[in-house]
């Protein structure tokens, strides 16, 4: 064991006891396959603002925001007094409720591309559907995603999170164009939809070369398959989603994470023509969920988008490229291999010199892993595979201080 583990255990004995009680009755302790670490992940007794608080009273500051969906920090107010009144007025309800259409207005507002939404409770299910509507309008089975790219953890997608084709999932490198384009010429008739991230934000926040989105969007219109963007990461980066910063007009978008203000959500938003298969008045797909847009999801939601402008996406970006150099100029002061990726607020790092290809193809597990509990032990949260996205609740001070501690936790790194 390493002093970095041996610090780790000896300051979260309460965490600890709890993963063992938690390890009873929940495999591995763990309800969330993303956010599991060895040798047990901390439990959380609370979150507000840029800080998390675990169950032995150590506070961290939380540069990963519940994986990029608090894109203002924990319990951010207007969220919260939102969320609370809505509860207050009632959780759910089989009827509409107004926070709903307010919410459906507002992305279709900002998405270029969406006329029309339909709510669900997670990104998984957003995916699923605009597969299903895929295959419903085009009459085929197949879809086409990219080698590593995540698009929610269902067995048809997690097969090319893997980096392997079966079933109906086919794959192809994400950023080769050529490769998208030969396997739609070779399996077009049965293909119905190619599902891209415009960003890989698992795979390690990878962008894609310029012109590869609309070469991919064109080559699946040309066989008749549509053209879906998986924006539930990137609708952070740009008031109107990536397809907006290169003028994309997808026939279907994903979306989750930050249009929840924190809550459970996802949504699937598009062309009108495609959005009427859900229409319930004439359906050809049922689409249902008992808490499908619920009130006090659709309120906090609302909130968070409302509140995320160009200029707190700028200077989220802006905290995001200076964070980047000092963590740089840290690794290499202390000695430690190191590389990055970022696209705005979200930042990847590695300890390899050489950057892979993708999170797929990533070398440095181990180092990675100490890392993260070097960083736990110098109060920073950040995902175990070394992602970061800053919120809004971020400032330039404590860009700094997240800075400092990095520092100290590459130090750790370096002596262990
Ligand atoms: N799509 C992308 C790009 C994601 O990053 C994720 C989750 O990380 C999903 C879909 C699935 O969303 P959820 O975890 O809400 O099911």
């Amino acid at each position: 064991m390493t002093g970095i583990e041996a610090t780790f255990i000896d300051r979260t004995p309460a965490s600890a006891a709890h993963a063992a009680r938690a390890a009873a009755v929940m495999p591995g302790g763990d309800t969330r396959a993303a956010a599991h670490h060895p040798p047990y992940q901390l439990t959380m007794t609370s979150g507000v603002g840029p800080y998390l608080t675990d169950l032995d009273g150590h506070r961290y500051l939380d540069l990963i925001g519940n994986f990029t969906s608090l894109v203002h920090g924990n319990a951010f107010g207007p969220i919260i007094e939102a969320a609370t009144a809505a509860a207050a007025r009632g959780t759910n309800w089989p009827a509409r409720n107004e926070a709903a259409v307010e919410l459906a207005e507002e992305l279709c507002r900002r998405v270029a591309s969406v006329d029309q939404v339909r709510f669900t409770n997670s990104g998984s299910e957003a995916t699923m559907l605009a597969v299903e509507i895929a295959r419903v309008a085009t009459g085929r089975r197949r879809f086409l995603m990219a080698k590593y790219g995540y698009h929610g953890s269902m067995p048809q997608f997690e097969i090319g999170t893997s980096g392997q084709s079966g079933g109906e999932t086919l794959i192809a490198p994400f950023g080769d164009l050529t490769a998208f384009e030969e396997m739609l010429e070779l399996h077009g008739d049965d293909i119905a939809c190619v599902i891209l991230e415009p960003v890989l934000g698992s795979g390690g926040v990878v962008t894609p070369p310029d012109g590869f989105l609309a070469g991919v969007a064109a080559a699946a219109r040309r066989v008749g398959a549509l053209f879906v963007l998986d924006e539930v990461i990137t609708l952070r980066l740009a008031p109107g989603g990536h397809q907006a910063v290169e003028g994309l007009l997808p026939d279907l978008t994903a979306m989750a994470k930050i249009i929840g203000g924190g809550f459970p959500v996802g949504a699937i938003g598009g062309r009108a023509d495609l959005m009427e298969l859900c229409n319930p008045f004439r359906p050809r797909i049922f689409h249902s969920g008992t808490f499908n847009g619920n009130p006090v999801t659709m309120a906090a939601g609302l909130e968070a988008v409302r509140h995320l402008t160009s200029d707190s996406i700028s200077t989220m970006a802006v905290r995001s490229a200076s964070l980047e150099e000092r963590l740089r100029t840290s690794a290499s002061t202390r000695g430690v291999p190191f590389s990055t990726r970022r696209a705005g607020s979200l930042l990847q790092v590695y300890l390899s010199d050489e950057l892979p290809a993708s999170n797929g193809e990533r070398g440095d597990g181990e180092l990675a892993n100490l890392l993260h509990l070097a960083l736990l032990n110098q109060g920073v949260f950040c995902a175990a595979r070394g992602l970061i996205a800053l919120s809004t609740a971020l400032d330039d001070g404590l860009i700094e201080d997240a800075a400092a501690r990095f520092d100290a936790a590459l130090a750790d790194v370096a002596a262990s």
